[in-house]
């Protein structure tokens, strides 16, 4: 039976899975990566996921907020290069936006995602089109929105299934943004690589809240 929300330990263990599923991912990641841009982000996220598993155990949090938080500001200290600041922006921003609440559910999701899609976009200036990550984010974010009302084992599942359309759409796209723009009509039929660890980041969340 899913969770219809999270307490502050289901969150912390939630994010554990998110971390060990990215890294996990390395491989994947990293040819993504290589296929359009310098082949450095599996272990970019690798070295943060660990990072973030490090801060994760040698903490004590006093509620959810500070757990995203934590996790975005492990990211950025530890992997340097876009996706460091643009990932800890999307954990850091995302756990602002749960500041006072006691648990995570459908309206924490879309309270998180809001602003950090927002955060990344200022942060970054792509838009949805420019196969980046913001091509999985901003439909995950958009599909939070429209399901306040659903237990979180439902708008997860469906904010995940946006988030991997986002990513699989991103294929068809030509790169205008990051590395990859200098290759034009090349960078066609590849998923972009940090638009592949946002659907491996909501995946893994549904997968701990569905479980
Ligand atoms: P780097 O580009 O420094 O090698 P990574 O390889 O770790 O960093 O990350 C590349 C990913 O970062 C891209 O696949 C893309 O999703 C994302 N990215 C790069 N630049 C931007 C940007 N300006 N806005 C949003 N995302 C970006
Ligand atoms: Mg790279």
């Amino acid at each position: 039976m899913g969770k219809e929300n999270l307490n502050l330990n289901e969150t912390v263990e939630m994010v554990k899975l998110v971390a060990s599923s990215i890294i996990e991912s390395e491989p994947l990641l990293t040819d993504a990566d290589r296929n359009l841009g310098d082949g450095d982000h599996g272990l970019g996220m690798e070295r943060g996921m660990n990072a973030v598993l490090d801060k994760i155990s040698d903490s004590t949090f006093e509620n959810i907020s500070d757990v995203f938080k934590a996790t975005g500001m492990a990211m950025m200290s530890s992997m340097g290069g876009a996706s460091g600041a643009l990932f800890g922006t999307l954990f850091r921003n995302g756990g602002k936006a749960l500041e006072g609440k006691e648990v995570f559910d459908s309206e924490g999701i879309r309270l998180f995602l809001e602003s950090a899609n927002e955060g990344v976009k200022s942060r970054g200036g792509a838009s949805v089109g420019d196969k980046t990550m913001i091509d999985a984010l901003e439909p995950a974010a958009e599909e939070a929105m429209n399901h306040t009302s659903l237990p979180l084992y439902e708008s997860i599942k469906l904010v995940a299934q946006a988030a991997e359309a986002g990513k699989e759409k991103s294929k068809d796209m030509i790169a205008t943004m990051g590395r990859a723009k200098t290759l034009g009509e090349r960078s066609l039929g590849h998923p972009d690589a940090g638009a592949c660890s946002i659907a491996i980041i909501f995946e893994s969340m549904s997968k701990f809240i569905n479980k």
